[in-house]
């Protein structure tokens, strides 16, 4: 079996589920670019706790985690399955980082299924999530990342979902397809260290424009296990979506 990509995915609004734009013709482009993966270890910027944990059911739910949308994305069902092996192999395969399996809490949340809706509309790849652990430093989500890199010689699609730059407070919903200024050059100043050197993702963190683009870790960290992944292959990250909406997010996709 060949070397699964892996990706980190910009998922913006939940909308992005039901609707075709070009960013999720870009997903479904870059899901039929490469072999059927034989599972997804999903890393959603919205489970975000204090515990490095995996989802371990064999029939994880659908979760609705947000309000004020429409009620067919309520409705919205995504009935994939789980993969108890794989919950346990990641587990050991970071030893002696504590992995909790989560057999009754979590299940598949909007980070993921709204990505997952376009690139596997059939929900025929089973599904591990693996929870953000909010007390952890950068530099651990990125080593994390790292120690993943095995799996994917052995068929996994490793899928990071949030979003470079998530300010909800700065939204502007008529700003369809534009960033404000400084969204922009955090998203290009972003694409910069991971194309010369991923492993220094932590420089981004000292500027002003850091702490507008991510007033919360959780939508950026998603992307530290990207680049742990690409430091290990000493690979350089390609976009394959780009830009910026509603003022204050960043779709802006990449891939090894
Ligand atoms: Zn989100």
């Amino acid at each position: 079996m060949s070397t699964m990509p892996a990706a980190f995915v910009g998922h913006g609004s939940p909308m992005n589920t039901l609707e075709y734009n070009r960013y999720t013709d870009a997903w479904s482009t870059f899901a039929n670019s490469f072999e059927k993966p034989a599972a997804i270890l999903a890393i959603s910027a919205h489970w975000y706790i204090n515990a490095t944990a995996v989802t371990s059911m064999a029939r994880p739910r659908v979760i609705h985690d947000f309000y004020g949308f429409a009620q067919e994305l309520f409705d919205f069902d995504y009935p994939v399955l789980g993969d108890q092996l794989l919950a346990q192999h990641v587990a050991d395969l970071v030893d002696p980082t504590w992995v909790g399996l989560d057999d009754e809490t979590w299940g598949i949340d909007h980070g993921t299924w709204s990505i997952l809706a376009h690139m596997y509309p059939d929900a025929d790849v089973p599904v591990v999530q693996l929870a953000i652990d909010a007390s952890k430093p950068l530099e651990y989500h990125i080593d994390l990342g790292a120690r993943l890199a095995p799996l994917r010689d052995e068929g996994v699609l490793i899928l990071g979902s949030g979003n470079v730059v998530h300010n909800l407070r700065a939204i502007e919903w008529r700003a369809e397809n534009q960033g404000f200024e400084w969204a922009q050059r955090f998203d290009d100043d972003t694409r910069s260290v991971l194309m010369s050197d991923p492993s220094q993702l932590g420089q981004l963190t000292q500027s002003d424009d850091y702490r507008l683009a991510v007033p919360t870790p959780d939508h950026f960290l998603p992307l530290a296990y990207l680049a742990g992944l690409a430091s290990v292959g000493a690979t350089s990250p390609s976009t394959f979506a780009e830009g910026c909406t509603m003022g204050s997010l960043s779709m802006t996709s990449y891939a090894i």
